[in-house]
């Protein structure tokens, strides 16, 4: 295998969660991080730590769904790390509602971060993979979608539409990248324990959701660091191309 000592990793959305807990993880591998979110006192403290253990990392105020933003947090990675070699494409939002009630701007917004900000990420930080591909023989991108990809969860039909959208992208984009030398992953998790339900807006749709984080061990964010850490560390010429990570328990 190889290990991840001296790798180039971009985390977006890793001022919570499951983009925090694959920071940390890389970082304890030895990898410099950039920790790219909008709330830049979570990632400047993130980095803190890391750098506190005596590791590498660069906290970026990036919103991705301003690609002005994303375009300059990728030239300053490339100045002070030299190109990334792992982007983890984790930023995303989760806002369900019936369609019937006409919340468009949620709608709007789960596209604007889900699809249009991950693809920004990957249009940012493609030619720094490229590059990373042809001088070390190394690169990965991990798009991180959900079972939501696969499974029906009635009223979350735009979410899952933007996750069906990062798998099948990320399938298809891996076909054209591979030859290259980029290998390209979708992650696809169960339940995570994480802010991300805390953010949905339907009262009734929480109450839902409530009771099914309580009723199983969910995942925690640092088993999807773990498999994202598992799945960069393997032989280049092995790619995992789409890995579902599920809690034991949830049916
Ligand atoms: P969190 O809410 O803890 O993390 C979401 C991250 O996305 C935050 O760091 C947030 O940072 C960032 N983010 C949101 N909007 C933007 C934006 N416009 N620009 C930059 N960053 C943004 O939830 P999770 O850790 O659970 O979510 C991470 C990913 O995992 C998401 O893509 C989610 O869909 C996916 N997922 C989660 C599951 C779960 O059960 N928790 C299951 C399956 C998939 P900030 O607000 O500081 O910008």
């Amino acid at each position: 295998m190889n290990d991840i000592e001296n790798r180039v990793a971009v985390i977006s959305g890793a001022s919570s969660g499951i983009g925090e807990a694959t920071a940390l993880r890389l970082a304890e591998g030895g990898a410099k991080v950039a920790l790219l979110a909008r709330r830049t006192d979570r990632v400047e403290e993130t980095a803190s730590r890391i750098a506190d253990k005596g590791g590498t990392a660069l906290a970026l105020t990036v919103d991705v769904t301003d690609a002005d933003s994303v375009r300059r947090a990728a030239e300053r990675v490339r100045s002070d790390f030299g190109p990334a070699d792992l982007v983890v494409n984790n930023a995303g939002v989760m806002l369900p509602s019936a369609l019937e009630d006409r919340r468009f701007a949620e709608t709007e917004r789960q596209i604007d971060v889900n699809v249009k900000g991950l693809m920004t990420v990957v249009d940012a930080f493609l030619p720094q993979l490229t590059d990373a591909a042809e001088s070390s023989g190394r690169a990965d991108l991990v798009n991180i979608s959900s079972i939501a990809a696969q499974n029906l969860f009635e009223k979350f039909s735009v979410y899952s539409g933007t996750k069906a959208f990062v798998t099948h992208m990320s399938k298809t984009l891996r076909a054209e990248l591979g030859v290259k030398g980029v290998r390209v992953s979708a992650v696809e998790p169960g339940l995570v324990s994480t802010e991300l339900a805390g953010r949905v807006t339907v009262p009734e749709i929480r109450d839902w959701l409530e009771p099914m984080f309580e009723s199983i061990e969910t995942l925690t964010p640092e088993d999807v660091a773990e498999t994202i850490a598992f799945l960069a560390s393997l032989p280049n010429r092995v790619n995992l191309q789409q890995v579902t990570v599920m809690p034991t328990g949830q049916p």
